[in-house]
């Protein structure tokens, strides 16, 4: 039949299975809704690549994957890209350099098939990236990776109404990231900003409610209270938590094919 078994998970962790699940869901079925892919487009794709390879923290086969295929966007020099010859280029592979094919969510396995999975994923991904470039310094800035994920929902994120909904918030301050550790702290605050809209929401999996995260029970020094009594962040604890959180050390390796 049709039933997956579930898997289970430490909800505290990161799984590196969501994050080439979301690679495979991306590459393989979304960017495929295209059968051409030109102008802005393909402009975000490259990027999109180009990101991954340099910083994916993944297996050694995936890494090499992601470079080649970088390797070989940038060879293409034609404006339009018939995604059969992205596909190619993608399934192309050897004992050494392959993207899994199927996805296995693990920390992001929703309760029902139509509950968490890829977005839970994407987030998880692009939090990954931004902690990534501000751990290495990336000479590329604070706002590669921001831009990056800010033009992939534009052009290929399924859910439009999500990818509208982004585009509005990028437009109201992302430019104003001028660190790499605000870009962290940005996607963190824009995160909390959907999941307040989200809570209670049809599309919220009851067993994962939508919370203000990290809560407590993950960082309690995340937490502060204002002079006033209300609640305030401790922005200074949340990023450390986040660089533990989202690093590669931290990734873990169970559930891979
Ligand atoms: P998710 O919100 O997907 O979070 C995944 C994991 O990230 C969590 O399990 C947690 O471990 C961690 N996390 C949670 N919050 C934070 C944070 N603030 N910072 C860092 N890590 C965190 N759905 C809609 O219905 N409407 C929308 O407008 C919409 N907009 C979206 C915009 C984007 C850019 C994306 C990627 C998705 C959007 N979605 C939207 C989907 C929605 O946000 C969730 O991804 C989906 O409902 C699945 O929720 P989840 O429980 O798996 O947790």
């Amino acid at each position: 039949g049709t039933q997956v078994q579930w898997r289970p998970f430490d909800r505290s962790g990161v799984y590196m299975s969501d994050l080439e699940s979301a690679l495979h869901y991306s590459l393989r079925v979304e960017v495929a809704a295209r059968s051409v892919i030109a102008g802005p487009a393909l402009d975000a794709l490259r990027s999109y690549i180009s990101v991954l390879a340099k910083n994916f923290p993944g297996r050694p086969m995936v890494k090499r994957k992601l470079q080649s295929l970088d390797a070989w966007m940038k060879s293409w020099e034609e404006g339009e890209l018939p995604y059969s010859s992205l596909r190619a280029a993608l399934d192309q592979s050897n004992q050494t350099a392959a993207l899994p094919r199927g996805v296995r969510w693990v920390g992001c396995q929703g309760s029902r098939p139509h509950f968490r999975g890829y977005p839970c994923s994407v987030w998880t991904l692009f939090h990954l990236l931004t902690v990534r470039v501000m751990v290495f310094m990336s000479p590329a800035g604070p706002l590669e990776v921001l831009w990056t994920m800010r033009r992939y929902m534009h052009n290929f994120f399924g859910c439009r109404y999500c990818a509208t909904h982004f585009e509005q918030m990028a437009e109201e301050n992302m430019d104003s990231v001028t660190m790499l550790s605000e870009a962290v702290i940005w996607l963190w605050a824009r995160h909390n900003q959907v999941n307040n809209r989200l809570a209670g929401d049809l599309s919220e999996d009851p067993h994962f409610p939508k919370i203000q995260w990290p809560p407590p029970d993950q960082c309690r020094e995340c937490h502060g209270v204002k002079g006033g009594g209300e609640h305030a962040w401790n922005q200074a604890q949340v990023l450390a938590f986040l660089r533990s959180h989202y690093s590669a050390q931290h990734l873990n390796m169970t559930y891979l094919e």
